[in-house]
């Protein structure tokens, strides 16, 4: 049978904590691989989601090397860590998508305008058009209004799931539903509210 259904996830603060920064007392994305660590819920969840046969994305962004906070190298290792964790544990995400850019960054490569930048639809896009998915039987379940306006754009449904750090970055746009965790977010997805064995 041919998965025309998607299920696109942000990442931090859906499928890891946020990390404190004490440079900038905010709660931001992880920067180095030592502070990396997935919500023990994830696993379950992914695997409710996969069982449901929704496919599964990730798409982040991630400016902190652009910003000059992080370096590339550790931001790939921090990726290499979940796409490991992942597939050991018999989860396929289908792709990940990154955007390292930032508007206002200070490393030319990856400073500017762009497409790929949540809620830049550029990602969504190519996943729609590689895997044939109809957009609207996928859903985009974030913790920031960026990512539900992301998922409205292409006719998604979304699920905002509740980060208590997401300070002024969440609490305007109106998602399809509100979950506390990834977990309930797949609940909600699979319109079941209870494991099946
Ligand atoms: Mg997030
Ligand atoms: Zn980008």
């Amino acid at each position: 049978m041919s998965k025309n259904k998607a299920v696109f996830l942000d990442r931090d603060g859906v499928i890891n904590p946020p990390v404190y920064n004490p440079v900038t007392q905010e709660y931001e994305s992880p920067h180095y691989p030592e502070d990396y660590c997935v919500y023990p819920m994830v696993l379950k969840a992914l695997r409710k989601l996969t069982d449901d046969n929704y496919r599964l994305f990730i798409v982040s962004n991630q400016p902190s090397y652009a910003k000059g906070k992080a370096t590339l190298e550790n931001l790939q290792a921090i990726e290499r860590i979940l796409s490991g964790y992942l597939s050991e544990n018999g989860i396929t995400i289908d792709k990940y998508y990154y955007c390292y850019h930032h508007p206002e960054g200070i490393v030319a490569e990856y400073s500017g305008e762009c497409r790929c930048r949540k809620p830049g639809t550029l990602f969504l896009e190519d996943a729609v058009e590689r895997f044939d998915l109809n957009s609207g039987d996928c859903w985009f379940a974030g913790d920031r209004d960026s990512d539900i306006t992301c998922g409205k754009k292409m006719g998604m449904r979304t699920v905002q799931i509740k980060n208590k750090h997401a300070g002024n970055k969440a609490g305007k746009e109106t998602p399809n539903a509100f979950a506390s965790d990834i977990f309930e977010a797949a609940e909600i997805i699979t319109g079941s509210e209870c494991n099946e064995f």
